[in-house]
């Protein structure tokens, strides 16, 4: 279960920021991931509340984005995006493709409150 270890290394970001911006409690977390990562959301969202328990991370809600990756066909050249499916090349039908992005992970959005002082 990879999302824990994803899960962790985001709430130190998220932690991080948070203190940066002088939080006192997160809200909103918003993030996107990249297909690759092959994240199951809910898990990702069950690991995030189980560490955020007693930090300021508490309560606060997880949302993902999932961006699809892209794919470059070797052998015309031509871009495109692919779904859940890898299939062959739009413009020249080749099977020969390099897969490009999708796995990163992005922190879009932090949604705090701030402490009065
Ligand atoms: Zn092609």
């Amino acid at each position: 279960m990879h999302e824990f270890s994803i899960a962790e290394s985001l709430m130190e970001i998220v932690l991080e920021e948070a203190t940066k911006h002088r939080a006192s409690k997160i809200l909103r977390v918003k993030i996107r991931a990249g297909k690759l990562m092959g994240i199951v959301p809910d898990l990702l969202t069950f690991a995030f509340k189980s560490l955020s328990e007693e930090t300021i991370a508490e309560g606060a809600e997880l949302e993902i984005e999932e961006i699809p990756f892209q794919g470059k066909c070797r052998n015309c050249g031509f871009f495109f995006s692919i779904g859940d499916f890898f299939g062959i090349c739009p413009q020249c039908g080749s099977d020969n493709l390099e897969i490009e992005g999708g796995n990163d992970l992005e922190l879009v959005g932090l949604e705090i409150e701030r402490s009065e002082n």
